[in-house]
């Protein structure tokens, strides 16, 4: 139905002209531009013999671009959310519920801390939890809620928020898809009691790799600095130090920090970008029959770590495996969205077959979802060859 349907030949993958060549398809989020500040960064720390408090730098820097009281810089998130677990006791005969949609990074911390992880339903549109389902699953035992703000896209946190005061549950947002995404008028990882952050070079603040929590409370940043940085200790007599607890090394690095200042200031406007582009996509993808761009509620921004769509598979003759495989072959480098759900891909969880069950609407979310990693650099031709791809594929598919 789309125009650009009608000029669609035969399919790259049958031996036809792919949309975009072996030698042009669209672009990966990787090389990635790093401000020129980083160096210079980089260069003072090296010249000071390692002097210089980078890291207490960026996380007052973070802090204050948040709008938080506090920042802890830590070595990655899956390690920041491990860290929060552990900074408030979590443990065996404990239960955290989690969002089943999500990166290993998100539940590390749940296993190892010997606690039971609990996984809510998700909105079939979106992906995410919402209160209705955590109340579903929500026991006594919960001691904390990790809301994931899957793909860039923020949970409706109002309800969720006012689920957690109710039960006197910890509610940690996973914000690694989503800095600086916005709920009304508040910032994701804002909202909840901490806020949980990843610098991973494919992430949208990247210093190759690295974390952070940030949060309102006192207390709570500093018993995450106890456990995450001290390993459990406290400074004892004539600069000695005792060991109370079995503590982690979740240390930031001073230069990954003094990258991470230099990036932090570009990101907002990355943001736009990222979401004008995302838009435009979208508004192509949506005349496309079978394709579903993502549902954006529009109280909620998505920032779009991840761009995904849904495949109505049943308007095509192959399935969402083969449509990707054609997707590739015309240049758009992308995959399906299956492995993001935790009990699916994570074959060392008990009782596996049971939780997957009892999770009917993320599987039908992610089992025609196809994804890859957006980035603010396409160009006008690179969103209107995506969305030629797709509609070629659609259309020589079509049943
Ligand atoms: C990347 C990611 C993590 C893990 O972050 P690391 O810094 O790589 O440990 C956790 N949760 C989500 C949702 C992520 O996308």
């Amino acid at each position: 139905m789309a125009i650009t349907e009608v000029r669609s030949g035969e399919l790259a993958i049958h031996g036809g002209e792919p949309v975009r060549g072996a030698d042009d398809p669209i672009p990966l989020v990787f090389p990635r531009a790093i401000a020129p500040a980083a160096k210079e960064n980089v260069a003072r720390l090296l010249d000071s013999g390692f002097t210089l408090d980078m890291i207490g730098e960026y996380e007052r820097a973070f802090a204050r671009a948040m709008g938080t009281k506090h920042a802890v810089a830590l070595s990655n998130c899956t390690d920041a959310l491990h860290a929060v677990l552990a900074a408030v006791g979590v443990g065996p005969g404990d239960e955290v519920i989690a969002s089943p949609i999500t990166d290993y990074g998100s539940v590390k911390g749940i296993f190892v801390q010997g606690a039971k992880a609990v996984f809510p339903d998700v909105d079939v549109r979106t992906g995410l939890i919402t209160a209705k389902e955590i109340a579903k699953v929500i026991t006594p035992r919960t001691k904390a809620i990790i809301a994931v703000h899957m793909y860039g896209h923020v949970c409706d946190m109002d309800p969720i928020v006012e689920l957690a005061r109710k039960h006197d549950v910890l509610l940690i947002e996973d914000v690694c898809q989503a800095p600086f995404a916005t709920y009304g008028t508040r910032t994701a990882g804002t909202i909840g009691d901490v806020g949980c952050y990843s610098f991973e070079a494919e992430k949208h603040i990247s210093t190759d790799h690295g974390g952070m929590a940030i949060t309102d409370d006192g207390d709570l940043a500093r018993a995450i600095r106890y456990i995450a940085h001290d390993r459990g200790a406290r400074p004892a007599e004539r600069g000695t130090r005792v060991h109370e607890t079995i503590g982690h090394a979740f240390r930031y690095g001073h230069l990954e920090a003094a990258v991470g200042l230099a990036q932090l200031p570009a990101v907002p406007e990355q943001n736009r970008k990222r979401v004008e582009l995302a838009k435009r996509l979208s508004a192509k993808l949506e005349e496309i029959d079978g394709i579903t761009p993502p549902f954006v509620p529009s109280n909620t921004s998505h920032v779009h770590w991840l761009y995904h769509f849904r495949i109505a598979t049943e308007a095509f003759r192959v399935d969402t495996g083969e449509f990707i495989d054609a997707l590739n072959a015309e240049g758009l480098r992308c995959g399906p969205a299956m492995y993001y759900l935790i009990p699916y891909s994570h074959t060392f969880m008990e009782d596996r077959e049971a939780i997957l069950e009892s999770l009917p609407n993320a599987r039908e979310h992610l089992s025609n979802t196809v994804r890859w990693p957006w980035t603010d650099k396409y160009s006008d031709a690179d969103i209107e060859d995506m969305a030629a791809i797709v509609a070629k594929v659609a259309g020589a598919y079509r049943n």
